[in-house]
């Protein structure tokens, strides 16, 4: 690290503060490209959202992410959104560019970059179980990303209509509902599933309501889990012979987006996969 004063300052706001593998990674990312830059990890309470962001413009934070709980709420904050946050309704990465804040969502990039290592989605079908912001963030981007079908299958009906009628309406990919009710059976002609539910998030032996049964060998079955990031839905389905996608790679190429985006350097993803490999104890 050069003995120099820190030159910059970008950080994660949350509650509770989550943040601590991305911390963990990014500044691992910083020190490799001989930044001597800062990431801080904030707990900040949702009615003190407002006042934090403010915070972040006056101290001169060259940016930051927001998680859990302040996606949204953060959009309202924004001077600016790019096309996937106004899209996804959802901000989970921000750039100061000058003094204006520019909302951006790194979640469904980063997921699709990861599953273009095993696959081009481009035509194909796919199923996303969840309606929350993750499977907002990753279904957006597969519309972009140009899948003919989306199915949404989501325990709450009301949340999973909201995407289905966004991807309908703002997207260009026909989708629709599937309401969850026992084990969903894969339809024919869908070979690319992905948990985008927070099933499996600390609990290794959680179970996806998903009939094992309708997996095929050479399905692309993804995990939006990354701790840990070998789920039971991982394991089932690699054992079934479908090529798996777990977490972290998503959680490393957003967070290598939000890198350049903010440093306008290339992280090295290898040092930030390892960094989390680290942190995780795997
Ligand atoms: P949300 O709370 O917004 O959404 C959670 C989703 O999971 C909802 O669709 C919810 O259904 C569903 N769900 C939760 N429990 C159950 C259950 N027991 N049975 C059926 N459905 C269930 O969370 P997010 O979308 O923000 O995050 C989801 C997960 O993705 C988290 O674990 C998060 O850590 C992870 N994540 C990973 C990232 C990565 O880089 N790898 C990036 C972002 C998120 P319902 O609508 O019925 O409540």
């Amino acid at each position: 690290m050069p003995d120099s004063p820190i030159q910059q300052i970008v950080c994660c706001m949350g509650q509770p503060v989550a943040g601590n593998p991305t911390q963990f990674m990014i500044e691992r990312a910083f020190a490799a490209a001989g930044l001597d830059w800062r990431y801080l990890t904030l707990e900040v309470p949702p009615e003190n959202l407002p006042d934090a962001v403010k915070g972040l413009r006056a101290l001169g934070f060259r940016g930051g992410n927001f998680t859990i709980p302040h996606k949204v709420a953060a959009v309202a904050l924004m001077d600016e959104l790019s096309e996937a946050a106004n899209l996804v309704g959802a901000v989970n990465c921000v750039n100061r560019v000058g003094d204006r804040l520019v909302g951006e969502n790194t979640d469904g990039k980063g997921f699709v970059q990861s599953l273009r290592q095993v696959t081009d989605p481009n035509g194909r079908r796919v199923v996303i179980l969840g309606a929350g912001g993750a499977a907002r963030a990753i279904a957006v981007e597969l519309s972009l990303s140009g899948v003919a079908e989306i199915v949404v299958v989501n325990r709450t009906a009301e949340r999973g209509q909201i995407l289905v009628e966004l991807l309908n309406e703002r997207g260009s990919t026909p989708a629709r509902l599937v309401h969850l009710s026992g084990d969903y059976v894969v339809e024919d002609g869908f070979d690319i599933i992905i948990n985008a539910t927070s099933i499996g998030q600390g609990d290794a032996e959680a179970r996806v309501p998903l009939d094992l049964s309708s997996l095929r060998p050479g399905m692309v079955v993804a995990d939006v889990i990354f701790n840990p990031p070998q789920t039971r839905l991982m394991r089932d389905a690699a054992a079934r012979g479908c090529t798996t996608l777990d977490g972290l790679g998503m959680l490393v190429n957003q967070g290598a987006i939000g890198f350049r985006i903010w440093t306008g350097v290339d992280a090295d993803p290898g040092v930030m996969r390892e960094a989390l490999e680290e942190y995780l104890e795997i």
